[in-house]
C-alpha cells in the first residue's frame, strides 16, 4: 500500500529534536518538522527545520521508535544493517512533541508507515514482524476477551493481590537473587512485566539493562515505580505493547516472566513466554522460569461433590411462585459440573500417588499449546468413590548456582493460584490397588483459556476383571475460563505431614467415616 500523498497527520511540528549522534538540539527560532514520505519506493521519515533546507531522513524499514515518556520518544535507525552502507554507524534522535495528540498521531503513523515497509519484503535485524496488519495476539485471540483481561491487569489491585503473594513473589525473588551471576552484566526481558518487579529484581541482581514489556495500562505505573527507584531505572525501559508486535534494540541473554495461570496454561500467556524466547532470546539464554509439570490425581470428596449437586436443586422446584423450574433442572445440573473448582484443599483426599506432564518452555513450540493431550494412569490406594481429577503445576527456575521449584501443590503453603478439581457429574468406585486410566485432553480456545475433557476409567476389580471385566468410565467437559472459586469453605491443613506429591496417600478410616456420614446426609438431603 502506497502512503498517500502528504496530509496533515503525517507532518508533525515538534517542540524539539535532539540528534544523538551530533548531540546538536534543535534551534528554538526555526523549528523542527518531521514528515513521513515515500521516495523512490523507500518510506522515511525526514526531520527539517522549517525554514531552512537542511535535514536527515531515516529509512522506516530499519527505525524503530521508543517511547520515553508522553511526549518523548527516541528514534533509531539501524545503518549498520544495511548492505550498502556497511561503513556507517546507527543514527539516533530525541524527539519531543508539544501535546498528547501529536504525539499519539506521530506514533500511529510511523506504526502504519512502518507495517508498510515491512510488507514490502524489507527486513529487521532484531526479531521478525510476524504479521504485517494483524499480529500473531490478535489472529487467535477474541478483541473483546483481550480487552476484558489487559483491563483487569491495568489495574493496581490486581497487581497488589500478585505481589502480596508473598509464596509467588518470594520465590521469583530467591531464584534471581541466589542466581545473580546469570542476571550480572546480561540484558534482560521481563515478558508481562505488570508492575515491573521482576525488572527491578533482575536490576538488583546486576542487569545490564532490562527491558520490562508490558501490554496492558500498568505499563505506567511501572514506569512510575522504576523512576522513583532510580539507582536502578536507568538500567530498565519499559516498553508498552504487546510482545508479539514489540521490537527490542538488541537480544536477551535472560527472560523473566510469571505467565503462569491456572492449571498452568489458562490465559494462554505461556504462549506469549514463547514467542519471546523466539523473537528475542539468544541462542544459550536462560529462562526463569525454565520447565512447568502439571500435578494430577483422582481424589474422592463426597462434600465437595453434594455441595455441587445441592446448588442445582434449585431448578428442581415444581412451584416456584406457580411456575416449574424442572425443565431447566438438567442444564443447570451440567452447568453446575461444567466448571472446575478452585480451593486449596486437604491433600488426604487425594486418593492414588500423584504423575505428571512436563512442559519444557525452552522447546515447546507456541502451537504445540494449542492442544495438549495428557494420557492418566493411577493405582488407586484405597477403596473408595472418585470424584474427579485433582490438578496443580509447579515451575522450575533453573539457574546456574541454585535450582528452585515453585509449588503450587495441595499441602504446600497456600498461594493465588491454590488448586484446581475437575469434578466428575457420575463418580466411579475402585478398590485399593486398582488401576484408574483415562485422559485429560485441553483445548485452547480463543478466550484466552481451555476448553477440559476428562474421562476416568476403572475397570471390574477380581476373578471377573480377566474376563472382560466392566469398564466403569465417566467423563466430563469443563470450561477453565468459568472457575468456581470455592475459597469460602474452611479447609483443614496438616501442619505436620511433608506436601503429599508422591507414594503413601492415605485417607485414614476416621476420615472415611466422616465421608461416609456426609454421604448419607447429602443422600438424605437429595
Ligand atoms: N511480572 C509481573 C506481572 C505478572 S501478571 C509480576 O510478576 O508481578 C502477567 C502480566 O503480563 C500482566 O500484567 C499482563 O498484562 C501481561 N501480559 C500478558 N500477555 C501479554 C502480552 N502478550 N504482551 C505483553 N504483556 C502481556
Amino acid at each position: 500500500m502506497e502512503i498517500p500523498s502528504l496530509n496533515k497527520q503525517q507532518e508533525f511540528t515538534l517542540a524539539s529534536v535532539t540528534d544523538l549522534t551530533t548531540s546538536s538540539s534543535s534551534p528554538s527560532s526555526s523549528p523542527v518538522v518531521a514528515t513521513f514520505s515515500c521516495v523512490n519506493e523507500v518510506k522515511e521519515l525526514r526531520f527539517q527545520e522549517s525554514e531552512s533546507s537542511d535535514g536527515f531522513s531515516f529509512d522506516l524499514s530499519s527505525t524503530q521508535l521508543f517511547k520515553l515518556g508522553p511526549l518523548l520518544f527516541i528514534c533509531v535507525s539501524d545503518l549498520s544493517g544495511s548492505a550498502k552502507e556497511k561503513s556507517s554507524f546507527s543514527r539516533g534522535v530525541v524527539i519531543k512533541f508539544k501535546d498528547d495528540k501529536d504525539s499519539k498521531e506521530f506514533s500511529d503513523s510511523f506504526e502504519e508507515c512502518k507495517k508498510d515497509s515491512v510488507k514490502q519484503g524489507s527486513s529487521f535485524l532484531n526479531g521478525t514482524v510476524v504479521s504485517a496488519n494483524k499480529s500473531k495476539f490478535d489472529d487467535k485471540i477474541e478483541a473483546a476477551s483481550a480487552k476484558m483481561y489487559f483491563h483487569y491487569y491495568g489495574q493496581l489491585l490486581h497487581q497488589q493481590n500478585m505481589l502480596q503473594d508473598y509464596v509467588r513473589t518470594g520465590t521469583y525473588h530467591a531464584a534471581v537473587m541466589e542466581n545473580r551471576s546469570d542476571f550480572s552484566g546480561r540484558v534482560v526481558v521481563d515478558v508481562g512485566a505488570g508492575s515491573g518487579i521482576l525488572s527491578l529484581f533482575a536490576a538488583l541482581a546486576g542487569a545490564k539493562h532490562v527491558y520490562a514489556v508490558e501490554a496492558s495500562e500498568m505499563a505506567e505505573y511501572a514506569r512510575k515505580l522504576i523512576a522513583g527507584n532510580p539507582l536502578l531505572a536507568e538500567r530498565i525501559t519499559v516498553i508498552k505493547g504487546k510482545i508479539e508486535d514489540i521490537e527490542l534494540p538488541e537480544k536477551a541473554d535472560v527472560l523473566i516472566s510469571e505467565p503462569m495461570g491456572t492449571l498452568l496454561v489458562n490465559e494462554r500467556m505461556l504462549e506469549t513466554y514463547v514467542i519471546a524466547r523466539d523473537r528475542f532470546l539468544s541462542p544459550n539464554g536462560k529462562m526463569f522460569p525454565t520447565v512447568g509439570r502439571i500435578h494430577m490425581a483422582p481424589f474422592a470428596d463426597e462434600f465437595l461433590f453434594v455441595e455441587m449437586a445441592n446448588k442445582a436443586l434449585f431448578w428442581q422446584q415444581q412451584n416456584y411462585y406457580g411456575v416449574d423450574l424442572t425443565p431447566l433442572y438438567v442444564s443447570a445440573h451440567q452447568g453446575y459440573f461444567s466448571q472446575p473448582v478452585v480451593d486449596a484443599f486437604d491433600p488426604r483426599l487425594l486418593v492414588a500417588p500423584s504423575m505428571f506432564h512436563m512442559i519444557d518452555f525452552t522447546k515447546m513450540t507456541e502451537e504445540q499449546f494449542y492442544e495438549i493431550d495428557i494420557p492418566l494412569k493411577f493405582t488407586a490406594s484405597v477403596c473408595t468413590r472418585v470424584h474427579g481429577l485433582a490438578c496443580w503445576f509447579d515451575v522450575l527456575f533453573d539457574g546456574s548456582t541454585v535450582q528452585r521449584w515453585f509449588t503450587t501443590a495441595p499441602g504446600a503453603p497456600t498461594t493465588h493460584w491454590y488448586q484446581i478439581r475437575c469434578v466428575l457429574s457420575q463418580p466411579i468406585h475402585v478398590m485399593a490397588g486398582q488401576e484408574i486410566t483415562g485422559r485429560l485432553h485441553l483445548v485452547a480456545h480463543s478466550a484466552q483459556s481451555y476448553t477440559i475433557n476428562l474421562t476416568l476409567s476403572a475397570k471390574m476389580w477380581g476373578p471377573g476383571a480377566n474376563q472382560g471385566g466392566i469398564l466403569q468410565t465417566s467423563s466430563c467437559k469443563l470450561d477453565l475460563k468459568e472457575p468456581y472459586y470455592r475459597m469460602s469453605q474452611p479447609q483443614v491443613y496438616p501442619t505436620q505431614e511433608p506436601p503429599a506429591q508422591s507414594q503413601d496417600i492415605h485417607i485414614h478410616s476416621d476420615d472415611l467415616e466422616e465421608v461416609e456420614l456426609l454421604q448419607q446426609t447429602a443422600n438424605a438431603q437429595l
